[in-house]
């Protein structure tokens, strides 16, 4: 391929790409290569590779680019927002906005998978679900899922699994859950054969009642909404007995804020609570991304879909955090996941908890009954002007009737600065938040044509029986941080405890931890992207829209689909999405007993686990000795299942790290027998500009713009994953019952609570691509591949590269196999991960996708600098294990095994064979860049014995 000479590379091209010009030359040499050109012809299969530049707008630099997004903003018209509906108004604290959200030591870290490097995450993750577990009253809360919509989904098979009723029963949901919670449910319903009745369970009290409210059918889950949608209170205890008298759990959708004044959904008989966090502090952003939470009650952590962070110890006996229950996860169970929950929201989880520390119980308490006494005015004045209320007993969002004037209302309110919801043609909604000023109090009461009284600061006016007596967050995170300076510190001692991009490089297989860079971050928290209600009408978010098109259409040229949606907000949902298109698509075609999915071993585990959730059987393909997926099998399989194939999913190029030349074969195979083909798209790192999945073969992909496109892993989300799709497929692509542009009407329904997802990141990836442009993105591309080359080659001397294409030649990343020098030495992958951190870096991704290997991917980003510094640390390493094997060193007292050593550690008695010099300045790490590990290798079977998920009490330190 021939690219056209770059006179001029603009200026953030060569600032996001780390190696120069003269780098990439001497790169180059040592791999053998004479140019870059060739390096892609020999790597990348003629077969696939693009044969035209890819074409997009040219690149602009930072301030043009800044100066795009803010002629868009401004075609964005920000109106108060009393929509409601799980989006409210929220003050981030600023210490918090700038200390956190804007902070790259929080948001460029990766998910906690190495606990001892991310202790300050994992702390704050701890408080999260803290904060959750006290409020909602149940004992063990995740730490987050993708939005309220998906959680009350996850609730859904979580009753499934967790209830004995028979295989037919239904999940009953009441009619107040928020609309579109009930919409998402359904989507994922289906697949699955089951059935939903939505019914109105408020009067619903036994169990004749409740099977009454379910058709006459059997019941194994409840849904309610605490408070409703339309604002009203309810006492749900005696519909929590029924249904437990039925053999059925219950989930209650709560919200957090409400439940410091409500009682908690736990002592009423909820199983389940699940609901968002985003007014603890999180922007609307359109809809996105916010942390989506879940707590239940005592038996059900062990099913309980996400991440669970949970204390344990390390070797010397300190406490110390990491994820628990680990082995419960997709990608470990596959196709015997519950859940394909991988990327979550760990940034706005941090974020809600932060919130939480910042005003403390008494403080959140406070805001409830400001934001309550505001709700309170309002119902009065409406009252005394005539106007009635469906809601009775209320928290902050009233149902006004109003017959036959819901439109003029609403357009009132518009006139006067205030959306407010438009229910049906004879009611509107309205919530307020600590937002809410006198001014828009006065605002909208002037669009009823009503005045208003000052707010009293009241107690609540709901019955005595809801209204909760028991304390909450009383550990003391949640009051020693109330001043500024404290706040300052302790976000600080947080993130100084972590390992992020900010210090060094995080060289992730299939995770792609590339720049972030600050342009393109700059725009997430301007109020025009911020402050947007998700649900706001369409002429108000004319700016956001035109950038979610651009986005749309540039990622089609990219990948060669023709249609994209951005609604997933996670790759796992773009997953599910894309196999819920083919399920619909093969469905239209009358070929409804296509149900099988294949899928190759060394596929990530989200992508079996969203197969089954989608309703497919799982059939495993076999991967050849050189690592490609076995042609022969695969064939096999094909006629073995013929008519019932209905897809095939692979990762390419392969989560192997190499371009296989076999998939276009594979592609035509599973086409001629009436497959259709799922490109995992996560690794299009390796692809953008050079090839594309949506011409070479594939019918769908999702791609990850949390791993390509720089939206940043936020310590384990928020993430974005848009499914891509050929025009057959078009039809079949999610949508949304409040945004006709969403998606199309024959779409599979919506998969995320917001009509585009996490949309007030997308600015990011804009940017990225604005700033890029095509030869820039191109060269990015071919960088990644040369640098995954690179490091190869000066490694492979030292450990096997486990798989290689045609020519010797890697993708963007490559394997280094461990598992002789295991066999030879006793030291495993983890020693070699922990003994990376006393040189200062990150684990390359361990044991995935083979185990007893490290999986390493430089991305472009780095410069040669910092991808020699860790060749040399491997290699030094290398020494280390040699040393092993020579017999030098008993592997159970080597400096591998003891690793990571803390700054503690040093000074206590020693009695090592290595010098305390050895263990934490080994060669190559200069002084004044030591990164330490605050804690020691950490026991995760200890803590998973004992399972503690919330903050634990002071006392449980005290070693006496
Ligand atoms: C990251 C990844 C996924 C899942 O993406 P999430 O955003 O974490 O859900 C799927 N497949 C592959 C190959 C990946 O690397």
């Amino acid at each position: 391929m021939t690219h056209a000479p770059q006179h001029h590379t603009p200026d953030f091209v060569g600032r996001h790409i780390g190696p120069s010009d003269d780098d990439v030359s001497a790169m180059l040499k040592l791999i053998g290569q004479a140019s870059m050109g060739g390096l892609v012809e020999q790597a990348i299969p003629g077969l696939i590779r693009a044969t035209a530049a890819l074409d997009l707008q040219a690149a602009e630099s930072e301030p043009a680019v800044i100066a795009e997004l803010r002629a868009k903003a401004d075609r964005n018209t920000v109106l108060r927002s009393m929509i409601g509906l799980g989006y409210y108004g929220t003050h981030t604290p600023p210490v918090v906005r700038r200390n956190i959200l804007e902070n790259p030591a929080w948001y460029t870290a990766y998910t906690p998978y190495q606990p001892e490097i991310s202790q300050g995450r994992l702390e704050a993750l701890l408080n999260f679900q803290t904060v959750v577990s006290d409020l909602t009253g149940l004992p063990t809360a995740g730490a987050s899922l993708l939005d309220e919509s998906t959680a009350v989904a996850e609730a859904m098979t979580l009753m499934r699994r967790g209830s004995k009723a028979a295989k037919d029963a239904v999940l009953l949901v009441d009619a107040q859950v928020m609309p579109q919670s009930i919409a998402v449910t359904q989507t994922r319903a289906v697949p699955l054969g089951i059935d939903i009745v939505v019914a109105d369970l408020t009067g619903v009290a036994d169990e004749a009642a409740l099977t009454a409210a379910a058709d006459g059918r059997a019941v194994f889950g409840v849904v309610v909404q605490y408070p409703g949608a339309d604002g009203a209170i309810h006492d749900w205890s005696g519909l929590a007995q029924a249904a437990h008298a039925a053999g059925a759990l219950v989930t209650a959708a709560a919200d957090l804020l409400a439940l410091t004044l409500l009682t908690s959904p736990a002592s009423w008989g909820a199983d389940i609570a699940v609901g968002t966090t985003q007014r603890f502090g999180v922007p609307m952003g359109f809809g996105g991304p916010h942390a989506g939470y879940m707590s239940v009650r005592a038996g059900l952590e062990r099913t309980m879909p996400g991440r669970l962070v949970g204390v344990s110890v390390d070797v010397d006996g300190a406490p110390a955090y990491r994820l628990a229950l680990q082995t419960r996860e997709q990608h470990i169970r596959r196709e015997k996941a519950t859940s394909n929950i991988c990327t979550a929201q760990v940034l706005l989880a941090v974020m809600a908890s932060m919130y939480a520390v910042w005003h403390g119980p008494d403080g959140l308490s406070r805001i409830a009954r400001e934001t309550h006494a505001k709700a309170v005015a309002l119902h009065d004045s409406l009252h005394a002007a005539g106007i009635e209320t469906t809601t009775e007993h209320y928290f902050d969002t009233l149902t006004a009737i109003v017959p036959g004037r819901a439109d003029a209302v609403v357009e009132a309110a518009v006139e006067h600065g205030v959306n407010i919801w438009r229910v049906d043609a004879d009611h509107v909604s309205l919530s307020v938040d600590e937002t809410t000023t006198a001014d828009d109090l006065h605002a909208v009461a002037s669009a009823f044509g009503v005045n208003i009284p000052e707010p009293q600061d009241g107690e609540p006016t709901w019955p005595a029986e809801l209204r909760r007596t028991d304390d909450f967050l009383t550990h003391p995170v949640f009051h020693s941080h109330h001043s500024e300076t404290a706040m300052l510190r302790y976000l600080r001692a947080l993130s100084d405890r972590d390992y992020a991009l900010d210090r060094g490089m995080i060289p992730l297989g299939s995770c792609t931890m590339k720049l972030n860079a600050t342009t393109e971050m700059e725009s997430v928290t301007w109020p025009e992207f911020a402050n947007l209600h998700p649900f706001a009408p369409a002429d108000q978010t004319v700016g956001i829209r035109e950038l979610i098109t651009d986005l749309e259409q540039w990622l089609c040229d990219i990948t060669g689909y023709d249609s994209v949606s951005l609604q997933p907000n996670a790759g796992s949902q773009g997953e599910l999405a894309g196999l819920l298109a083919i399920h619909a698509y093969h469905q239209a075609n009358g070929d409804s007993d296509r149900n099988i999915c294949l899928i190759p071993a060394s596929a990530h585990g989200t992508n079996a686990a969203s197969a089954v959730m989608a309703g497919l059987k799982v059939i495993v393909v076999k991967t050849a000795p050189t690592g490609e997926v076995d042609m022969e099998d695969l064939k096999q399989k094909i006629k073995e299942h013929g008519e019932s194939l209905a897809a095939i999913m692979v990762t390419y190029p392969s989560t192997h790290g190499v371009f296989e030349d076999t998939i276009t074969d594979l592609c035509s195979l599973v086409h001629e027998a009436g497959g259709q083909v799922y490109v995992d798209g996560a690794n299009l790192n390796a692809l953008v500009g050079l090839a594309q999945p949506g011409t070479f073969g594939g019918d769908v992909s999702h791609l990850n713009l949390h791993k390509t496109f720089c939206i940043p892993h936020g310590g384990g989300g928020p993430g974005v994953g848009p499914v891509a799709v050929r025009a057959h497929l078009a039809p079949y692509l999610p949508n949304h019952p409040f945004s006709e542009e969403a998606g199309p009407q024959t779409g599979v329904g919506p998969i995320s609570a917001a009509p585009f997802g996490s949309a007030s990141i997308l600015p990011i990836s804009w940017a990225y691509v604005r700033l890029m442009g095509g030869a820039g993105l191109t060269q990015a591309t071919e960088t990644a591949i040369l640098s995954a080359n690179y490091i190869a080659t000066r490694l492979r001397k030292h450990f096997p590269v486990l798989y290689a294409g045609e020519n010797g030649l890697v993708a963007h990343e490559c394997i280094l196999d461990l598992r002789g020098l295991t066999k030879e030495s006793g030291v495993t992958v983890d020693d070699v991960a922990k003994r990376l951190i006393d040189y200062g870096f990150h684990a390359p991704t361990m044991s995935f996708p083979v185990a007893g290997t490290l999986m390493v991917e430089p991305t472009e980003s780095e410069d040669l600098g910092e991808i020699d510094r860790f060749c040399e640390a491997m290699i030094a390493i290398r020494g280390e294990i040699q040393q092993v094997i020579d017999g030098k060193v008993d592997v159970a007292d080597s400096v591998l095994r003891h690793a990571p050593h803390t700054a503690i550690s040093l000074t206590t008695e020693w009695d090592h064979p290595y010098t305390r010099a050895e263990a934490a300045y080994p060669s190559g790490v200069d002084p004044l860049r030591k990164y330490w590990a605050p804690v020691r290798r950490i026991d995760g079977a200890y803590g998973d014995r004992n399972l503690v998920c919330s903050c634990p009490s002071p006392e449980a330190y005290d070693e006496s």
